[in-house]
């Protein structure tokens, strides 16, 4: 079967012959060495697309137009096409034949480079591709994006103080804040020294991640989950509720931090005083509340049970299933475990098997918060769902049929 790269070369061909460009003017010939006749050469390259052997086709293509000023353009055009359609090792094996130029203008030498760093990304090759970013990042015209490139590296390999350096560098040549990716490259290294039980670097790292502005409320929850590794349950009750009141969203990452805090301090009553105060506040805030009760099965404080029952009782997907105004009607006389807790159950299950979180910039979900999304790697754009995703299990156990 012919590829589109058979096309793309065979197209090229037939456009050199009808270019005229037969009369030896292809690549550097000697005066003197008489130029071979061109419908030899051009009938050699589509003899080898017809026999599907590309490779062979495009390094005949390579040795027949050597890269001068007039041929240089289509090189860089071929490439860029190629690394387009999937096809990277070709890319890679046009931008090399125009690096191996000699007397290449430092240019022209730059967009190569810049070009085989983009292919060497394309294919995964991270080290080459950063080697390469990290030149061009010197002192090019593609410094600003060669750093852009090289912080989505360091991203991926995870080495945040070469991201942090990276950033703070395209903050000056690029001219606009990256406060808010710097920051979760602070978070993300206080999160590691957090694992190993370094809370000293863990705080040096938050303290870093808030100086900037705008602000993530990730430094915050860190500083609270380190105060919570540390028993200074105090401030981590006070910094989690903190977080509530400023982006109440997180209430889905903190209510059950909060609510183990109360529990090991025995002090359940001031935990229903607090909620009933934030829900008297915020009363949007129930079906986060209930969604977040139901997905990390919390129970037996009642001000969640309420708000949990006043979901399942409104949600109006539930009530195609079941009817639970009935059910709650009919357990006055039942001895057994109430419809309720078996619905709510049910949901618990159905609720942890769906996504809880969804990108709102590009739609990607996962079952937990990634601060970074792995499909448009935006920071921060995650939201938590308020609602089981009937929609999504429905369809599921359809196309399961
Ligand atoms: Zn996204």
């Amino acid at each position: 079967m012919p590829t589109e790269s058979t096309f793309l070369l065979a197209g090229l061909f037939l456009l050199l012959a009808a270019a005229g460009w037969a009369m030896g003017r292809f690549g550097e010939r000697d005066e003197e060495d008489p130029p071979p006749p061109l419908n030899i050469d051009y009938l050699k390259g589509l003899n080898f697309l017809l026999n599907e052997q590309t490779d062979q086709a495009l390094e005949h293509f390579l040795r027949m137009v050597r890269v001068d000023d007039k041929t240089i353009e289509t090189h860089f055009a071929l490439g860029s096409l190629f690394r387009r359609r999937g096809e990277v090792d070709r890319a890679i094996r046009i931008h090399q034949n125009i690096i191996a130029r000699p007397d290449l203008a430092s240019e022209q030498r730059d967009q190569a480079l810049y070009s085989l760093a983009k292919d060497y990304l394309a294919a995964g090759l991270l080290d080459r591709a950063e080697n390469l970013f990290s030149r061009l990042s010197q002192g090019s015209r593609y410094q600003v994006q060669a750093l852009d490139a090289l912080c989505g590296i360091y991203e991926q390999e995870r080495e945040w103080e070469k991201a942090i350096d990276a950033g703070q560098r395209l903050e000056v040549l690029g001219g606009h804040s990256l406060a808010l990716q710097i920051a979760h490259y602070y978070c993300e290294l206080s999160e590691a020294a957090i694992a190993k039980g370094d809370y000293v670097s863990a705080r040096e790292y938050v303290k870093k991640a808030q100086a900037g502005r705008p602000r993530t409320m990730r430094g915050a929850l860190t500083r609270a989950h380190i105060a919570r590794d540390t028993d200074d349950n105090a401030t981590a009750l006070k910094l989690y509720h903190r977080i509530i009141d400023e982006n109440t969203y997180l209430i889905a990452e903190t209510l059950p931090e909060i609510v183990a805090i109360y529990a090991r301090e025995n002090q359940t009553e001031e935990l229903e005083r607090a909620l009933t105060a934030l829900i008297k506040k915020n009363p949007d805030m129930r079906s986060l509340v209930a969604y977040t009760a139901i997905v990390n099965d919390i129970g037996g404080i009642p001000v969640i049970d309420d708000c949990v029952e006043q979901y399942m009782l409104s949600d109006a997907t539930l009530a195609e299933f079941v009817d639970l105004q009935q059910l709650t009607a009919d357990e006055q006389d039942s001895a057994e475990i109430s419809a309720l807790a078996r619905v709510r159950r049910a949901l618990s299950k159905l609720a942890r098997s769906t996504p809880r979180y969804q990108c709102q910039e590009c739609g990607f979900s996962s079952q937990r918060l990634l601060w970074q999304c792995p499909s448009c790697r935006e920071w921060e754009t995650q939201r938590p769902a308020s609602r089981v995703q009937f929609d999504t299990v429905l369809q599921h156990s359809i196309t399961k049929r």
